[in-house]
């Protein structure tokens, strides 16, 4: 069958470039070996995070590095091996936290977030998917005052960008959310982002969207991919059909480079890998919303399956063994505050966030292969920025004007 475009990857980033590809007119077929929306876009903590005008900056205090070397934080961890290749991007993270390359960096990821928020409510309203927000707003929770006190500063100055908050102190805590235990200096509460109670459906509400609109959504392996005599890509479905298109967009989130690099484009990708595990809610102690342990570094949420607990970052590629001890340290200080019942999976889930060494996404045009373009990197705010991403692609692709500066997210600036 013969298209304008295939897209390889139904992630939140692959189904947001289908769907305004779609939009603007071009006949889009899209690929993965597996259901939409089952791998890094289910897993998560499922907030659109209108908030994050700042990406995750890797921290630059000599006693986080000397807390994260004996690797044992709860926050962080990393394979050894893994890590040491990867020194060289690593070095580049830290060099880019600095303050000034980051605020440079943060004003142009700003551009991407601050429509982020929109995008998901369009096409939230056109997939009649609006039953999927849990809520409005999550709590930022602090143990100390000193870190609060800090963060509340960070908020002020996020206010002057449009991002809302309420700072809460200690008692009002215990007031908005009575099933935490424990004392708490206070949290600020950010009101404008969007709590989703099963990530994963909402990439295939977006997925049914764009079926219901005359997309084909096949089963299939990207890596089959290949180039035809005039010039155009080929690939196999799993149940026969071959797909054939003259572009082709690389969607495939952390497994993006697996693919890129057969046709000579890479890119340093950190893979930051992260667990969850649901948890029976205790019927007397519900939790109201979203709420991160800011000091810890993992997430509790409310959600379809059961209280999510998700983990922070494990630097290891993504096919590497499983070491589910980061969820189980979380775990043991979560049970000391949060409402959480008997493990509702008897195995953590895992996925990988694929973040760049300038915390930017990347997509557009792939350099020295005419008809590729890409969309992966989205590191810690990918289901935010699935479909703005997908807009200012499709905007790209046919040749019209997107609404945003795109090259400083150009895939250019690697390889
Ligand atoms: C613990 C955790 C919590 C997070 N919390 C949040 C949050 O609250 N908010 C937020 O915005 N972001 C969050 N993120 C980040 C976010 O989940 C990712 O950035 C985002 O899901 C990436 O989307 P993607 O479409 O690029 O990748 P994926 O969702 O991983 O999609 C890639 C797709 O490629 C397919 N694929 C791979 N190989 C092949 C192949 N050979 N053939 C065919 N198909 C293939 C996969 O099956 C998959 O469907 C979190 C991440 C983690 C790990």
């Amino acid at each position: 069958m013969t298209h304008d475009i295939i897209v390889l990857g139904a992630g939140m980033v692959g189904v947001g470039c289908a769907l305004h590809l779609q939009a603007r007119g071009q006949s889009v077929a899209l690929l993965d070996r597996r259901a939409p929306g089952l791998e890094t876009s289910y897993g998560n903590a499922g907030i659109i995070q209108r908030e994050a005008i700042a990406p995750y900056a890797l921290p630059r205090d000599l006693g986080f590095l000397l807390t994260g070397a004996s690797n044992r934080r709860v926050d962080v961890r990393y394979h050894a091996k893994d890590a040491a290749r990867m020194l060289g991007p690593l070095w580049a993270y830290y060099r880019n936290s600095a303050p000034r390359p980051y605020a440079e960096i943060s004003r142009q990821y700003e551009t991407l977030i601050a429509r982020s928020l929109e995008t998901h409510t369009q096409l939230m309203r056109d997939a009649g998917a609006e039953a999927l927000v849990a809520g409005q707003g999550y709590l930022m929770l602090y143990r100390s005052e000193r870190e609060l006190h800090s963060f509340f500063k960070e908020a002020d100055e996020r206010a002057g960008s449009g991002v809302n908050h309420i700072k809460l102190s200690g008692a009002d805590v215990a007031r908005e959310e009575p099933a935490l235990l424990g004392t708490f200096a206070g949290a600020v509460r950010w009101t404008d982002p969007v709590a989703i109670r099963s990530p994963g459906d909402l990439v295939q509400a977006y997925a049914k969207l764009f079926e219901q609109r005359g997309g084909a959504v096949h089963l299939g392996d990207a890596m089959a991919l290949h180039r035809t005599d005039d010039g155009g890509w080929q690939v196999g479905t799993a149940d026969g059909q071959t797909l054939c298109a003259p572009q082709v967009v690389v969607a495939l989130g952390p497994w993006s480079m697996q693919l890129t690099s057969r046709f000579g484009y890479t890119a340093p990708v950190i893979p930051k890998r992260g667990y969850h595990m649901h948890y029976t809610p205790l019927p007397d102690r519900p939790l109201n919303s979203t709420v991160i342990d800011a000091e810890y570094g993992y997430v509790v949420a409310p959600m379809k399956d059961g209280l999510r607990l998700t983990t922070g970052a494990e630097l290891a590629y993504v096919d590497a063994p499983r070491t589910p001890n980061q969820i189980e340290a979380a775990e043991r200080i979560a049970r000391q505050s949060f409402p959480l019942g008997a493990r509702v999976e008897s195995e953590p889930w895992m996925g990988t966030r694929p973040c760049m060494p300038d915390m930017k996404p990347v997509f557009g045009p792939v350099p020295a292969v005419p008809g590729m373009w890409c969309a992966f990197g989205h590191g810690h705010q990918g289901f935010t920025l699935g479909p703005i991403t997908g807009e200012l692609l499709a905007a790209m692709v046919t040749g019209a004007t997107p609404r945003v500066d795109v090259r400083p997210f150009s895939p250019d600036r690697f390889g």
